[in-house]
Parts: structure tokens; C-alpha cells; sequence
């Protein structure tokens, strides 16, 4: 995966003067599978942390071209679980807790390691992923202070530029409620109507709904017969924190973290598909690209972000250009 291809100058070449911006890339390389190492190619990827760069050589023998592209983060092969969330998640944490709206996106090809960082074992603390650890981390810290709060979650999937609600039981049916994005006349901003927020009251509830969504995506991918490599999972947590600050006046806030799990990148025309499966990786690469548009034009501060283009960004759109 090339960052450049999701947002050109949050990953710049070398010697390009980054702008200020909000958005941070940080890349993972993940050690190669039985398949790569059994193939006794040599690795073509080379990552150095403390440059924050990969190097990236390609081109038939004899003619090989070694290119260098610098990260606001690089994690090599050999990083855990731990380290991929302290460099990067942790301090997003942070600013979700003061009462920011952010957002993670795992972005890749199929097979690059998406759902591991994100998900990775929920049930296990070692290998557990950038979701289970943000919402540890949030308990944790709002349980050990003195502020009331509040913390609703939703988990939805978008496939083929359609909603569904993860959190909404489906008995072992195809779901079949498709859920309409449309903007609030009294907040501003949009929302998605229909939606389940559920309010959670501890760390374990809030892992078995993630667990319960996850199920749920793959049970609708075998009924379906969707492939969910092709879709993008969105998990919203929404906090609500009310305290007394030192001048005993009551502070709200309101912090917001989407967990994105996005679609493989691979594109339509090197993926080889066909009529349906052709037409869903066109809606693919709508969310993908109009993403990529999104982010761009926030980087290079342009007066019109193209939000509306796709339901994602739409969706999204207060946590990207908002707050
Ligand atoms: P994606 O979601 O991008 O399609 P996956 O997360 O399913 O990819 O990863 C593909 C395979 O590679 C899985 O078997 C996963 O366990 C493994 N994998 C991915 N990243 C790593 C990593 N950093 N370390 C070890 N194994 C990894």
C-alpha cells in the first residue's frame, strides 16, 4: 500500500515540506505469510522506525528502483499490538476524552494485516487490536476520575455503498433494514436514521457487542454471499462526560471515535472482477476514492471538501472536518 494513493501529501517523497494538518499516516508492515516465505523471494519492503520511512524496491532485475516515502509513523514487522497503540492510538484516546471527534482507518490491499491491527484478538490483552485497546483505555480512565459519563456505541457496515446495523440481531436471516443517511434539521450535521446506539455501562459489555458485531458481519457475508474483505466496518463510540471543574461550574463534553476497518484497496481493474462483483468493487473504490479526495482537499485546505460524494465520508463528515 502506497499512502499516496489515499492522501498525496500526508505521506510526502522525500525532501517535500509537510503542511500542518490534522491527518497523520502512519504505516505497519506485517512479516510475511507461510505462502511468501515458502515463494523464497527475497523482501521487497524495507521499513526504518526511526527515519520514518519505507523503502520500496520494485523493477525486473537490472533495472531496479528503489523508492523512499517518509510516514508520520512506521511500524516494522516485528512491532506488537502494544506499540502500534501507543505510537499512534493512545494519544487519539486522549483527545476523544477532552471532547474531540476523531478517526482511525486501517487502509490496505486484502491480506495486509487491516483486521489484525484493528480487531486482532479481542479476548486476549496481548494481541488485542487498536479497538479493544481504545475502549480499555477509555474506561479505565474515566472509571479512575470523578466525572459522570455516558458512552453509547454503534457498529455499522457499509457494502456496496449500503448501511446495515451490526448491533440489530438478525437471527441467522439476511438482514433486511438498510439504514438512510440524512441530515438533522435541529443538530446540523448528518445523521443516520435508525441506527441502534447502545448505552454501555462497563468494559465487558462493550467487548461482547464488539464481538456480537463481528459475528454478525460474517454470519450476513456467508448468507449474502458478500465477501467482507469488499466492505467497510465503522465502530462509533460517543461519550458524554460531565464534571465540576475548579471553579465549581459543570463542564459537558462530548468526544467522538470512529474505528474504521476499511475495504481492501485493490482496485477493479487489477482484481480481475466481473459483473457483481465488478460493480461492488466500483463502489469500493466511490468510498475509497472519494476518500482519499476528502482527505486531500483537508490537507491542502481547499474551500469545498466533497463530503457528499460518498456515503463513508458523509457519514463521517463532523469527525473528519469538524470537531
Ligand atoms: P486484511 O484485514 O487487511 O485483509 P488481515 O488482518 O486479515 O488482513 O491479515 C491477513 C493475515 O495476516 C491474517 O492471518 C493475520 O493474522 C496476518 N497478519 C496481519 N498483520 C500481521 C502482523 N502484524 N503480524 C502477524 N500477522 C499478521
Amino acid at each position: 500500500m502506497l499512502p499516496s494513493e489515499i492522501a498525496p501529501n500526508a505521506a510526502t517523497k522525500e525532501k517535500e515540506v509537510p503542511k500542518q494538518t490534522n491527518v497523520q499516516v502512519a504505516v505497519r508492515c506485517r512479516p510475511p505469510n507461510s505462502q511468501e516465505k515458502a515463494s523464497n523471494q527475497p523482501l521487497c519492503i524495507t521499513s526504518d522506525q526511526d527515519a520514518r520511512s519505507i523503502s520500496a524496491a520494485y523493477g525486473a532485475p537490472g533495472k531496479k528502483v528503489n523508492k523512499n516515502f517518509n510516514f508520520d509513523k512506521v511500524f516494522g514487522m516485528y512491532s506488537t499490538q502494544g506499540e502500534v497503540f501507543k505510537g499512534i492510538v493512545q494519544p487519539i484516546v486522549q483527545e476523544v476524552l477532552e471532547g474531540f471527534n476523531c478517526t482511525i482507518f486501517a487502509y490496505g490491499q486484502t491480506g495486509t494485516g487491516k483486521t489484525h491491527t484493528m480487531e486482532g484478538n479481542i479476548h486476549d490483552q496481548e494481541h488485542a487490536g487498536i479497538v479493544p485497546r481504545a475502549v480499555r483505555s477509555i474506561f479505565e480512565q474515566l472509571e479512575a476520575g470523578d466525572a459522570e459519563f455516558t458512552i453509547r456505541v454503534s457498529f455499522l457496515e457499509l457494502y456496496n455503498e449500503e448501511l446495515q446495523d451490526l448491533l440489530v440481531p438478525n437471527n441467522g436471516k439476511a438482514p433486511e433494514t438498510k439504514l438512510k443517511l440524512c441530515e438533522d434539521a435541529k443538530k446540523g450535521g448528518v445523521v443516520c436514521q435508525g441506527l441502534e446506539e447502545v448505552t454501555v455501562i462497563n468494559l465487558k459489555d462493550i467487548l461482547g457487542i464488539l464481538e456480537r458485531g463481528i459475528q454478525q458481519r460474517q454470519t450476513a457475508a456467508t448468507l449474502c454471499n458478500k465477501n467482507s474483505s469488499r466492505s467497510h466496518s465503522i465502530f462509533t463510540l460517543k461519550l458524554n462526560i460531565r464534571e465540576v471543574n475548579p471553579q465549581g461550574e459543570e463542564v459537558v463534553r462530548h468526544g467522538q471515535l470512529n474505528l474504521v476497518d476499511l475495504a481492501g484497496s485493490e482496485c477493479v481493474g487489477r482484481s480481475g472482477a466481473k459483473n457483481d462483483r465488478a460493480r461492488e468493487a466500483g463502489s469500493i473504490n466511490q468510498s475509497l476514492l472519494t476518500l482519499g479526495r476528502v482527505i486531500t482537499a483537508l490537507v491542502d485546505h481547499h474551500q469545498h471538501i466533497p463530503y457528499r460524494d460518498s456515503k463513508l465520508t458523509r457519514l463521517l463528515q463532523d469527525s473528519l472536518g469538524g470537531k
